[in-house]
């Protein structure tokens, strides 16, 4: 069975000829470790050989290997869907922030922020293949949210994050990615830098349109069961 340390090493060649390829600039895409229903020790295995930001998308679950871990300097986002009774936790627990797609969240994770912590990096998910899930903002939308979410004191805004309808054919991957960076580009925002999409399936689709940060999971520590 391959490790995980060979996977690691697999994905980072994989994004560095997909840099070049598509005349992106060497090392502006990051990897994002997305570690849900992995133990922690899988953590240990990725940050052992290099690895340092690690997503999450289940609150208890996360918390759990947060504890098992602080000894460890990983940088935590929190990935999944955000419940309104969740945003304490959140706020208190991660650096990063994904799936904001309201000014209600946002506004809770601001005031929730403990003092002592710095701003809460915020990624604003925006749906771009809008039939499939009723999460995210439309593009249209984008604007205002993005305005008012900037003036949140204990927020940093960094840009957006898309989770597409899954696609099997290349162009097919990427057309929503390119109309996602499209509609990003007319704000003429400079807050917004980067842009978090690219899975196992279409990292190389996405890192083609824009990605700065691909969120894999599977073909770093496997199958999820
Ligand atoms: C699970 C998950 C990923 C990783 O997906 P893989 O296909 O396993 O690479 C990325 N982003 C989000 C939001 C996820 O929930």
């Amino acid at each position: 069975m391959p490790t995980i340390s060979h996977n690691l090493k697999q994905i980072h060649a994989q994004i560095r000829a997909a840099e070049q390829t598509y005349h992106r600039v060497e090392n502006s895409v990051q990897l994002l470790a997305v570690s849900k229903t992995k133990p922690a020790s899988s953590i240990v295995s990725a940050y052992q050989a290099g690895q340092r930001h690690f997503g999450e998308n289940y609150v208890q679950e996360a918390l759990n290997k947060q504890l098992e871990l602080r000894a460890f300097d990983i940088t935590w986002h929190f990935i999944g869907a955000i419940q309104s009774n969740k945003t304490k936790v959140l706020a208190a627990n991660f650096d990063w922030i994904h799936c904001v797609d309201s000014l209600k969240i946002a506004q809770r994770l601001s005031s929730q922020r403990p003092n002592s912590l710095p701003p809460l990096n915020i990624c604003v998910q925006v749906n771009i293949s809008d039939e499939s899930s009723k999460s995210g903002v439309t593009l249209d939308k984008l604007a205002d949210l993005v305005l008012q979410i900037s003036e949140l004191p204990n927020l940093k805004l960094r840009g957006v994050m898309a989770i597409p309808a899954p696609q099997n054919d290349f162009s097919a991957q990427r057309e929503p990615y390119r109309k996602l960076v499209a509609g990003v580009n007319d704000l003429k925002n400079e807050n917004l830098t980067t842009f978090s999409f690219g899975m196992s399936d279409d990292l190389e689709a996405a890192i083609a349109e824009g990605s700065t940060l691909v969120r894999i999971g599977t073909a770093l520590f496997g199958a999820r069961f």
